[in-house]
């Protein structure tokens, strides 16, 4: 759930032209859903933007001189346990900033013009820095932000939240401002509830987080474990015999990870590792850190390790200033990485996230067309997908009886849906299965009759 916000106070300094009049609106506008009102002065904010101008004399002189005064302000504020924010963003700040950082330390930030979209995400990192949640106005996005509930538990597999929070500060997403920092459980903690869930009858669990790979709980010793240290424990508990996790960003993929994909049978082969975009021009505007040629890396070597990955992801497609060569680009990325799944999304605007703030947004008709494009090209290679389990054995887990009597309902290790003609006796189980045929959403099988010598659940 969004935090309704404790109101804050936002005073915008203007110096010089009337360019710099509209970018402090726009300023006041993208922190808004931060929980920033505007202030009639300085001495009632919480933040105070200078936005600077160059062309005046001694501009930069005048800034220090202002920044002087706001020190004295800020230090006032400290002595009464609260905090102030010193931001400076126009001209002066693109052309002098390093200087002003050097030379001003009560300034926390320094913004260019082409940077307001990012305001945002220097204002909670900065709010990070000295150990404040920034409670936001935004609504959770359920795209990323929503974890799935934790249930009670009532089949065999489960979803056990390891870590919350998230550190990337993708411009389309609300997340490192609705949950905060990226945090981690105890594996202490993970590993009783797990103990618990397999004393429960379950044997499958996922483990949730809003970015889990940058899971660093702390360990038996008091220092972090990374999450595949954290499978490597689970994966010793008697009866757990499935192991997931999801989501995944792909810079904190580490080689542990990816080793693990190759040696922990019960870790299964099937990896949600979203991407958004194939255009590193686009990639880049939404902050992801990471260029497609990097995810493809990836994906070869998390394929080196385990063969048989199932690779899922997700898909933004108009995100503002997105071309059709960009677009054609994620095309391409889909094509050589072969998805067995994926989420595509149409760009939608989410006030206060920088991206909303971009300019060129694209047209409604145009990002359907292209979502249309893209679905197609997954929904063929999911069904490839599915088409080349057909008349292999794969372990099925039993969750649910199926539709018609005497079916049951499982998942493969790929987490595909696969119903059998199967006896109550084997529901909570895993079992044998012969993929027999494709259904729109499901696989049909059948028990197999004979063991299957096959590591990793699959007997080919
Ligand atoms: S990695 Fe990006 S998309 Fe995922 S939760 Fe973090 S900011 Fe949002």
């Amino acid at each position: 759930m969004a935090e309704t916000a404790p109101e804050k106070r936002l005073y915008i300094k203007t110096y010089g032209c009337q360019m710099n009049v509209y970018d402090s609106e726009r300023m006041a506008d993208v922190l808004r859903p931060l929980g920033y009102a505007v202030a009639d002065s300085p001495e009632d904010a919480d933040l105070v933007v200078l936005n600077t101008c160059h062309i005046r004399e001694r501009a930069a002189e005048k800034v220090f001189s202002e920044v002087g005064r706001l020190k004295a302000l800020k230090t006032a504020r400290a002595a009464d346990g609260a905090s102030m924010t010193i931001a400076v963003a126009g001209c002066v700040a693109q052309a002098q900033g390093a200087e002003i950082m050097a030379r001003a330390p009560a300034v926390d930030l320094v913004v260019g013009p082409q940077a307001y979209h990012q305001l945002p995400e220097l204002i909670a990192r900065t709010a990070r820095a000295r150990g404040e949640r920034l409670a936001a106005d935004f609504a959770p996005d359920a795209k990323f932000d929503a974890l799935p509930a934790q249930r009670v538990v009532s089949g065999p597999a489960a979803f056990l939240t390891v870590q919350e929070g998230c550190d990337k500060f993708c411009s389309f997403c609300v997340v490192p401002y609705t949950r905060g920092a990226e945090w981690s459980r105890p594996v202490a903690a993970i590993v009783q509830e797990a103990e618990g869930l397999a004393a429960q009858g379950v044997r499958e669990v996922t483990l949730l987080g809003q970015n889990v790979n940058a899971y660093a709980g702390e360990g038996p010793d008091g220092r972090p474990v990374s999450l595949a240290r954290l499978l490597y424990r689970l994966a010793e508990i008697p009866g757990l015999e499935r192991l997931r996790y999801t989501t995944s960003h792909p810079n904190d993929l580490g080689e542990d990870l990816i080793a693990a994909h190759g040696d922990l049978p019960q870790l299964m082969p099937y990896l949600h590792l979203p991407v958004q975009a194939g255009s590193d021009r686009v990639l880049r505007a939404m902050n992801r850190k990471h260029t497609a040629a990097g995810y493809l890396r990836l994906v070869e070597r998390l394929r080196a390790a385990r063969p048989d990955l199932a690779l899922s992801g997700d898909f933004i497609v108009g995100f503002p200033g997105e071309t059709e060569a960009d677009f054609e680009a994620t095309l391409a990325l889909v094509r050589e990485a072969a998805y067995a799944a994926a989420f595509t999304f149409k760009y939608s605007r989410r006030p206060g996230t920088p991206a909303a703030a971009l300019p060129d947004q694209v047209a409604e008709e145009v990002k359907a067309e292209r979502l249309a494009r893209l679905q197609a090209l997954i929904d063929a290679q999911q069904t490839a997908f599915n088409a080349g389990t057909v008349g292999r054995r794969v372990r099925v887990l039993f969750e649910r009886r199926g539709r018609r009597p005497g079916q049951l309902v499982g998942k493969s290790p790929y987490l595909q849906a696969v119903w059998a003609e199967a006896p109550d006796s084997l529901l909570g189980q895993i079992a044998e299965v012969t993929i027999t045929g494709l259904g729109t959403n499901s696989l049909a099988g059948a028990l197999a009759t004979t063991p299957a010598a096959a590591p990793h659940e699959v007997a080919a």
